[in-house]
């Protein structure tokens, strides 16, 4: 079957869910767009994983349209216990005490329990607490024995085991917790194509998980959620060690004061398109169409700020795990960044170098090629390579040009499909020539895309085609007439 000439360049994660999880729910959001799928591991057991991503592998090979299938571990996200009758109604400038669940209790109007620490360590007088997603804050009035006494200064309904933010507290709780550790098996032993971890704290925990990872033989490139204040100071080594970053917004916006999120959400991207590591902007980016069939203005303006900023994908959590249209909120966010990226061809091509390694002659090579590709108005760029960081490399210098990443590597193969305007083309690999794999590229590219013969495409590859990390190379090429 003969595919459409990529034109989208921002790539489309989606969270699987209940509402998402049969087959042709997930068949349809494939065709309308999804590039990236999400499993949420906060929810849902490995059984319910299995089917899904089953299922996911299933679509991707009917429709020929590759899919990475990401595992989001929960992390030690803190909830409260469970509460008396299931919910409460806090009333402001009531006070509420915070203690340390010691032996099942159950909140209520008087007091809330927390397992994963103890309040009265750690919570000092005149920190806030902040529940419900925000919505309720209670301030820290004094401190006993016993507990936390807060004034609560903005009330509502709260729900048991609701998650609570401490954002001036400073809690040291490790990011791998022991069902992270127990889920993570559960990736490796089922091949996921990223492994994302949730609140990171320091690029230690990158090399942890990553030398969990590698104890078990296998390599599975890591995403960093980026969801703690503290760790926008150092945001640059974070990006140094993880394969890619993630936004997470829902909890940013706990942490931080949410005027300051559209700062970090800049920062974060900055940093990772400096790099040429791939960064996701998540959470409510089309929140109300979890009900509703059309967006809000605001929402479609968030989403081209997050274009405009560089973000290579944009993800959407209960949009689609939960919302009422997991297929037409794609269709939407598709449309939304088609226009929002017309805006950022507007300007002649002058991307200015990126990397702080003047000997990096990769990326000196991808970056050649982008050059090249504007100056002789090529109809594609297309990338040899073994391990994705060809590819990668040139998604730094932001080419209008379709960039075709030509791999026989299967999983390098899924991992592209995260990367900002990468079309992901499978060679299977015929011999260790790398002319040999250039030509396989062209003609998968003229016959799968519709290329025309005799059009001029750059292409960058290493010497020797079984290499990885060795691109040494970059020629004009015509797309083969025969
Ligand atoms: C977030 O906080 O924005 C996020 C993506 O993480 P989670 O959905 O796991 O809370």
């Amino acid at each position: 079957m003969q595919k459409k000439t990529p034109i989208r360049k921002t790539k489309i994660v989606a969270t699987l869910g209940p509402s998402s999880c049969d087959k042709k729910t997930i068949k349809a959001m494939t065709l309308a767009g999804m590039d990236v799928a999400r499993l949420n591991f906060s929810h849902g057991d490995h059984q319910s994983h299995f089917e899904t991503l089953k299922l996911v592998r299933e679509v991707s090979e009917e429709t020929g349209k590759t899919i990475a299938v990401f595992q989001d571990l929960c992390g030690p996200k803190v909830r409260i216990s469970p509460i008396v009758g299931g919910e409460v109604k806090l009333e402001d400038h009531k006070k509420i005490e915070l203690r340390y669940l010691r032996d099942n209790e159950e909140g209520s109007e008087e007091a809330l329990y927390i397992e994963a620490f103890d309040p009265v360590k750690v919570i000092k007088e005149g920190e806030r607490a902040l529940l419900a997603d925000g919505r309720i804050l209670l301030v820290a009035e004094s401190v006993s024995e016993t507990g936390v006494e807060c004034k609560i200064l903005a009330g509502g309904l709260l729900r048991s085991r609701s998650g609570i933010a401490v954002p001036e507290s400073k809690l040291n709780l490790d990011p791998l917790t022991e069902k992270d550790l127990i889920d993570l098996e559960w990736a490796i032993e089922n091949d996921l194509d990223y492994i994302a971890l949730s609140f990171v704290q320091s690029t230690a925990d990158i090399v942890k998980l990553k030398s969990l990872i590698e104890a078990k033989g296998k390599n599975i490139p890591v995403i960093a959620k980026i969801e703690r204040a503290s760790c926008l100071d150092s945001i640059n080594k974070i990006a140094e060690a993880s394969d890619a970053l993630m936004v997470a917004r829902g909890d940013l916006g706990l942490e931080l004061p949410l005027e300051r999120v559209p700062g970090a959400q800049s920062l974060v991207i900055d940093t990772a398109n400096f790099r040429g590591t791939p960064v996701i902007t998540a959470t409510q980016l089309l929140q109300s169409m979890v009900n509703e069939v059309r967006p809000t203005r605001a929402e479609v303006s968030d989403v081209c700020t997050a274009v405009m900023d560089g973000t290579d994908a944009v993800m959407l959590s209960e949009e689609t795990a939960v919302g009422k249209h997991p297929v037409t909120v794609i269709e939407v966010l598709d449309r939304i960044l088609l226009e929002a990226e017309r805006r950022l061809f507007l300007s002649d091509y002058q991307q200015p170098y990126k990397s702080a390694d003047k000997n990096a002659v990769p990326d000196a090579i991808c970056y050649a090629a982008c050059g090249a590709a504007d100056k002789i108005a090529a109809q594609a760029i297309v990338a040899g390579t073994q391990s994705g960081n060809t590819a990668r490399l040139l998604t730094k210098y932001r080419p209008k040009q379709p960039l075709f990443g030509a791999t026989s590597v299967k999983h390098v193969l899924a991992r592209m499909a995260l990367f900002w305007g990468v079309e992901p083309v499978y060679i299977p690999l015929k011999s260790n020539s790398a002319d040999e794999e250039v030509e396989q590229a062209l003609h998968a590219i003229r016959d799968k895309y519709g290329i025309k013969p005799g059009s001029r495409v750059v292409v960058t590859a290493g010497r020797t085609a079984k290499q990885s990390g060795a691109t040494s190379m970059m020629e004009v090429r015509e797309i083969p007439r025969d």
